[in-house]
This record gives structure tokens, C-alpha cells and sequence, in this order.
């Protein structure tokens, strides 16, 4: 479905992705694992396109030079090129990392802001989606998004980008400063949303262990590069993996 091969990224001369491949099939929760600065968000824009909207930014302003490699092919077509908002369209959607919501339109205004690529009865069915396995967004429907905590934030980032009407869904460290009972929460729904919707979701995570009861596949990232590979039961039966991922 989604595929990813020989990704390079430099921020001027400095290699952020060195020769990482990538691939999430149909219906497939697929981890991306590693420390701060190990290259996630940067496979994030990467994938979403959004790196090239980065690059032109810089290019514009005169700043740093940004060298995006590799081949992307969504669906077996080539999308390496293609801007962001045509892969949103196709079905790409990135829901980044540190929520980004509208802190003064409510839950209900951002929800629908997130819906303008859905028809109506699209974005109507999706939001009576979004209300059941989120219940407490129901309950907060007219507060604003700055005043709800950082998890409820992070339902209604999730949420947001299931309005856009993704096929493959990139989440950008969504456990990131939640306590475990709202990560448990949160990894459910994101469960729920593969099964019930079959969307197809990449996820990216500093720590490893909240997350791996639900992905069939994972990479682990050090420095740009992906040291290990493989599915849920081949990393969790790996030595290495257990002691450097898991403390066991
Ligand atoms: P975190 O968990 O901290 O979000 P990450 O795994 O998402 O980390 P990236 O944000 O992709 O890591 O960063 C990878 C490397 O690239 C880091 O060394 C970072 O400092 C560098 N980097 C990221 N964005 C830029 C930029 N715009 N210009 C220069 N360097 C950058």
C-alpha cells in the first residue's frame, strides 16, 4: 500500500534519514521505534509530503538547504513528488506531532475543520464515528481546544485527521507527555480505528512498550537509520530488542 524505499533526508549537511525503506500494507498497523532525534517526524513529513512543503519554505527564506531521496509509492504509483495536499487527498494523512488543534474553536469547529475533504454524509457519519470511540469529545463537543488536557487534545487531533477520510493514517508520537491510563486509551482506540474503518496506520513512538501489543510490523530508528526490523513476534523474541527496548 504504502512504500517507502531508500529515503534519504539532509537539513544542509546534516543526514537526518540515511537510506531508510519503509513499507505499511493494506489493513497492517506498522510501529516506527527510536529515541528523541533518531528521524521519525522527519520519515513523517517525508511520507506525508510535508518535507516538501518544508523544503520550499527554506529555499524561500534563503535558509538551510533540505535534500529529500527515495521513492514513495502509495497504491503502486509513484508519489514521491506529489505535494501534500494532493496525498491528503489520496489518502495520506498525517496527524502530527504535538496535536497542533485550534485552541480557540471548540471540538466541534476543529472536527469539522478536518472534514473538508469529506462529502457531507461522509463527514456526518465520520463524526458520529469520532464521538463513539472518543466518548469524552462528546461530552466536550463545545469547549474549546485550549482548555481540554492534553489528551483530549490528542483524541481530537486523531479525530481531526479521521475527518480528512484517510486510507493510511501517519500518527506523529500521539502518547507523547500522556500518562499510561491515557496511552492505554488511546492505543484501544487506535486499534478500534484499523479494525472498524480499516485504515491502515504507521505510528511512531519514542518508547516502544504501549504501543507493541498492536502493531504487525515495526522498524527501530538510531541516528536516521533503521537498526532492526520485523514483525510484532520476531522483535519481541529478539534478545536485543528485549534489553535495549523493553529493559528485560
Ligand atoms: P523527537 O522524538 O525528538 O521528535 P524524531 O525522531 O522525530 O525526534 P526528527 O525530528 O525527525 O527526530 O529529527 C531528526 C534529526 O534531524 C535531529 O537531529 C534533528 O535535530 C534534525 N532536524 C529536524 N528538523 C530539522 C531542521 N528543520 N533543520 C535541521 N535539522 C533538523
Amino acid at each position: 500500500m504504502l512504500k517507502a524505499t531508500q529515503m534519504m533526508v539532509f537539513y544542509e549537511n546534516m543526514l537526518a534519514l540515511n537510506n531508510i525503506s519503509v513499507q505499511c500494507d493494506e489493513n497492517q498497523i506498522v510501529g516506527i521505534f527510536g529515541a528523541n532525534s533518531a528521524g521519525k517526524s522527519t520519515l513523517m513529513y517525508a511520507l506525508s509530503g510535508i518535507m516538501l512543503d518544508i523544503r520550499k519554505k527554506e529555499k524561500m527564506a534563503g535558509g538551510e538547504r533540505i535534500t529529500v531521496n527515495g521513492e514513495i509509492r502509495f497504491n503502486n504509483k509513484d508519489i514521491s513528488n506529489l505535494k501534500p495536499s494532493l496525498r491528503a487527498k489520496s489518502g495520506i494523512v498525517l496527524c502530527p506531532e504535538r496535536r497542533r488543534i485550534f485552541d480557540e474553536s471548540t471540538v466541534l469547529e476543529n472536527l469539522k475543520i478536518g472534514g473538508y475533504l469529506a462529502t457531507k454524509a461522509q463527514a456526518r457519519e465520520t463524526l458520529a464515528y469520532i464521538l463513539d470511540v472518543f466518548p469524552s469529545l462528546d461530552r466536550l463537543k463545545d469547549r474549546v481546544g485550549g482548555f481540554l488536557s492534553g489528551g483530549e487534545q490528542q483524541m481530537l487531533a486523531i479525530g481531526r485527521a479521521l475527518m480528512a477520510q484517510p486510507k493510511m493514517l501517519l500518527l506523529d508520537e500521539p502518547l507523547m507527555g500522556l500518562s499510561p491510563l491515557m496511552q492505554a486509551t488511546l492505543i484501544k482506540a487506535t486499534k478500534a480505528i484499523q479494525v472498524e474503518k480499516k485504515i491502515s496506520i504507521i505510528i511512531s513512538e519514542q518508547y516502544a512498550r504501549p504501543v507493541f501489543p498492536i502493531v504487525d510490523y515495526a522498524y527501530i530508528l538510531e541516528n536516521g537509520s533503521a537498526v532492526m526490523e520485523g514483525t510484532r513476534e520476531e522483535l519481541m523474541n529478539n534478545p536485543d530488542v528485549k534489553a535495549a527496548y523493553f529493559g528485560v
